[in-house]
């Protein structure tokens, strides 16, 4: 992979380095002319026809499932089993809902502490409206294998966790979950462009992310949901919206689900940015997803270890043998302000509670350069006590 040519399909603000793309990814050279033919030519001249024939000739109506395709090649998901729309918050209450509909018997999900508080919150909301009886089981990290037992009825996981990076072993769990005969339902939320994932050969009976972290569609853009190819049949959409029906147009008064993976759709697509996404993924078909995966590896390590000899008041979040995702993340109780003195300095990371700083290394767009200068610049905030300023201390509503 030519690295440097990748960088430079990127807009970057120059002078900052920018370590936060596992929350919001940069924008990509291509986006906002994509996204300003789709508004003047499509939109603006096609109007409602540009639903049935956009102006490369595929309508907006079908940009869910060609979008989705080339997501699956991204996580080893065949063709036709992956569905684009929706906040990730929509598909895990989605994925959680089929799963839960195909193990009637079973009362338990189990999750674990490292999950993101939205997977959490919608199992409890979505258990509060069955009203049958269901527990949310939430053990640490690495109590998860041994907590499968035949209650579960769904091991629902964020592969990556989002505030230490540790990686959890899909296809193992996967296989012991299926074992005690639960389902296994995957947020990829931190995994998606950020290193090799093959959900088929895991097993993953049902998979979820997003697109505006490492796969760069922008603030808002839309989720995906994978369903395992001979489940979909089985699954009975608890949002039923419209355009997951059978036959939209034909406005029946009483729902039928869609074809295949198209009853995951719920209702009208973001077509705007879809096109950002569009565009996104323009980059990412030029991936070499191994490729990525070592030069991740390569940056995080040279990262963590410069951090460790630079900056010895910061803990590892994690043990150096324990596989992590594509970031770094260390404890401090200053955490917060030691990154808002990082920010002023010109270095975005961010911070996650209760004391997590977090750094996000991602070989589209950084290389040994930013690593060593941001390493150098955290050094700094910390020798020179810069956090310990009242302007750094004010939590902001967005962390
Ligand atoms: C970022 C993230 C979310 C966010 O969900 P939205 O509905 O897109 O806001 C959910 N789950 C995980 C694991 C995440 O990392």
């Amino acid at each position: 992979m030519d690295w440097d040519a990748m960088r430079s399909r990127f807009h970057l603000p120059e002078g900052l380095i920018y370590l936060d793309g596992n929350s919001l990814g940069p924008l990509p050279a291509g986006t906002s002319e994509r996204v300003r033919r789709v508004i003047e030519e499509e939109w603006g001249d096609l109007l409602i026809r540009g639903w049935n024939d956009g102006a490369d000739g595929a309508g907006w109506m079908d940009w869910s499932a060609r979008l989705g395709d080339r997501i699956g090649r991204l996580i080893g998901a065949p063709a036709g089993s992956v569905s684009v729309g929706d906040t990730l918050s929509i598909k895990v209450h989605q994925a959680l809902s089929a799963a839960l509909q195909m193990r009637p018997d079973r009362r338990v999900i189990l999750s674990d502490e490292g999950n993101f508080p939205s997977d959490l919150y919608m199992a409890e909301g979505l258990i509060a409206s069955l009203d049958r009886g269901h527990e949310l089981r939430v053990v640490p990290p690495d109590a998860v294998a041994d907590a499968i037992d035949d209650d579960v009825a769904v091991v629902m996981l964020t592969q990556v966790d989002y505030r230490t990076g540790r990686m959890h072993d899909m296809a193992d769990l996967t296989a012991r979950a299926h074992a005690a005969g639960a389902l296994a339902v995957w947020d990829l939320a931190h995994s998606a462009g950020a290193h090799e994932v093959d959900v088929t050969a895991a097993g993953a009976d049902f998979a979820v992310g997003c697109t505006y972290k490492y796969l760069n569609a922008g603030p808002g853009a839309p989720a995906f949901i994978h369903v395992r190819p001979d489940l979909i049949d089985a699954v009975r959409p608890a949002l039923s919206g419209w355009l997951g029906h059978a036959a939209p147009f034909a406005f029946e008064q009483d729902y039928r689900p869609g074809e295949g993976i198209a009853r995951m759709r719920v209702g009208t697509p973001p077509v705007l940015q879809l096109a950002a996404l569009e565009a996104a993924l323009d980059i990412w078909d030029e991936v070499d997803m191994a490729a990525l995966r070592a030069r991740s590896l390569e940056l995080s390590e040279r990262f963590a270890k410069a951090v460790a000899a630079r900056c010895p008041d910061l803990t590892p979040a994690l043990p150096s043998d324990v596989p992590r995702g594509s970031q770094v993340s260390f404890r401090h109780p200053k955490g917060y302000a030691i990154v808002q003195a990082l920010i002023a300095r010109g270095v975005i990371g961010d911070f996650r509670a209760p004391d997590i700083l977090r750094f996000g290394l991602t070989p589209l767009y950084l290389g040994e350069a930013e690593v060593d200068a941001a390493v150098e610049h955290l050094a700094a905030v910390l020798e020179r006590r810069e956090w310990d300023d009242p302007r750094f201390r004010a939590r902001r509503g967005v962390t």
